[in-house]
Parts: structure tokens; sequence; C-alpha cells
């Protein structure tokens, strides 16, 4: 009874997963096999809630096949899926970092309507390492300062986006910073300029402490867009790989960010960015392409657990 005939075996092996049939749809394995990493390390903790989304999460994948303008084949198009929108569940973050950069890609250009000779500047911000259970604290802190960097009368920028990034360190601790674009005079490049150990400077005179913050400086060339620096600035607040190495790390970052912002805008950014802050209602990307509605039939893949893999479903 238990015995599976030989030919339903084979058939198994012989399933095409998502990857087969299409490499742009490769990172879903490597998402959901985390995700599955995550919600076992939610699992028996005050978070058993979260255990139970993440675990149902996309766990069926309904494509469209559409024609591919630029291969002359057909390609895959997410159709929809079930998200459980667990912030830290790397399937829904990697999502939500895809809404965000789309939408970002889409907006820049019309900055630059507004303001052609503005140029970019590219800041990253840091502090000394925390304990993670001090993450909180720390980032609170940083905000602060930040808020009093963006008012003091030296602080060139009259538009900012700005998201914090939160590494783990080797030893367990937290690496919290912000990834900062900020529009800037042209005359920045004349009299206004800063050099590097006077960003420094303020920044430390911000945060009120006795060392030297890490801090680096990049100018976007003349001329050119900061959109090389889009994935930078929107990607996870924490990466997938730091999220799975400790479980205990892992339930403390949850703590500590619960409700945490990790992306602001200000300045006379706010208006065309404040999009950016909030949690994106679309995670399936319907109208990213704008393109025609040709439906060619669709594609079912379920996720299969054990094999790491989305499996075609019949
Ligand atoms: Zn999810």
């Amino acid at each position: 009874m238990t015995e599976i005939p030989v030919s339903a075996a084979a058939n198994i092996s012989n399933t095409p997963s998502l990857t087969d049939l299409s490499q742009r749809d490769k990172p879903w394995d490597k998402h959901r096999s985390n995700a599955d990493k995550v919600s076992n390390y939610y699992a028996g903790s005050e978070f058993q809630e979260y255990s139970h989304r993440i675990n149902d999460c996309s766990e069926l994948l309904d494509f469209r096949l559409v024609p591919d303008a630029d291969e002359g084949l057909m390609k895959l198009k997410l159709n929809s899926a079930k998200f459980c929108r667990v912030r830290h569940c790397p399937v829904c973050q990697w999502r939500r970092s895809l809404m965000w950069k789309a939408k970002a890609y889409k907006i820049l250009p019309k900055i630059f309507v507004e303001y052609p000779t503005y140029r970019w500047l590219f800041v990253t911000l840091t502090v000394h390492n925390c304990q993670i259970r001090d993450l909180r604290k720390t980032l609170d802190w940083m905000h602060e300062s930040f808020k009093r960097f963006t008012r003091l009368k030296d602080f060139p920028a009259i538009g900012w986006l700005k998201s914090t990034e939160v590494t783990r360190g080797k030893d367990g601790s937290a690496h919290p910073h912000f990834h900062c674009l900020f529009m800037v005079q042209p005359s920045y490049f004349g009299k206004n300029y800063l050099k590097q150990a006077e960003w420094v400077k303020l920044w430390k005179r911000c945060l009120r402490i006795d060392y030297n913050p890490v801090l680096d400086v990049q100018a976007i060339k003349k001329g050119n867009s900061p959109a090389s620096l889009i994935p930078e600035l929107l990607k996870y607040c924490t990466k997938e790989s730091d999220l799975t190495v400790d479980r205990e790390w892992f339930l403390e970052l949850t703590r500590q960010l619960h409700k945490a912002r990790t992306i602001a805008s200000g300045g006379v950014l706010k208006d065309f960015l404040k999009d950016l802050e909030k949690e994106p209602e679309d995670l399936i990307g319907k109208d990213d392409e704008g393109e025609e509605l040709v439906d060619e039939g669709h594609l079912y893949f379920g996720w299969k657990r054990r094999e790491k893999k989305y499996k075609l479903i019949d």
C-alpha cells in the first residue's frame, strides 16, 4: 500500500522546478528556504504566531505566461501569491525591497526635472557596535542625532533619504548604521565643500560622543543619476545571512526592531519619497512594467520544503 509505483516516483523527481523554467526567478528558492529557518527560530518563542504566518507565506505561486519582448520567447510573471507580511520574513522583505526599488526608479527622473543642477552624495553614518539588547536605545539615539545633524547650519543637504541597516558583528554584537542619499546645492562643490574630516566632526558633534565615528562620503559625478545607489539604499534592514546565524540574536533583533522605521526622507525630497516610508500594498509587482495583459496561460509552483525548491504543480 505504501509503495510508490515506479512511474510515479520517476514523475516526482522529473517535475520541473521554478528555477528550471525561469532563471530570473531563482531567488525564490533561497528566500523561501531562509523563511523556513526563520519560521523555525520563531517556533516556541513569544513570536509563535509569526512562525505560523511565515510557514504559510508564499507556499503557492501563480505565474502568468507572458510574451518576453527582449528574448522573443515567453517569460513567467507573478500573478498571485499569499504573503505573510511579517517584518523579518525573508520572502516578504525581499518583495518589499523590490517594490521600493521599482518605485524609486520611477520617481528619480521627476526629481531631476525639478532640480537639474543639484548634486548627490551617498553618505554612510556609523557608530560603534552595540550589544543586540541595546539596539533600540542605540537607534533612538542615532535618529535623534541625525535630526540634530539636519538642523545644523552647516548641514549641506536640502533633501535626503535615509535607510537604516543593522548587520551582525562576528562577536554577536549589532552594527547599526545609516545609508543616506543627500541632495546638495551645486555650490557645495565650491565654497560650501566639506572635507571628510569635517563630516566626521559634525556627525560626532551631533552624536555627542568623544570618539571619531566612521563615516563615508561619496559624490555622484556631475550630471549622473543616483539610480545606481538605489539597491544599496533600499535593501533589507538586515540581510538574510545575518538573520539565520543565531536564533537568540534573531529573536532579540525582532524585539528590538518592533515597529522601528527603517526608511525616512526629509527636506525637499519628502514629497517625492514619502511613499517609500510605508509598507507597499502590492508585493506582487502588478504594475511594474505597464505591459499589455496578454495571458497565455498559468503555471503554478508549490514550495517543497525538503527539496528546498518550488516545483511545478500539474
Ligand atoms: Zn512572508
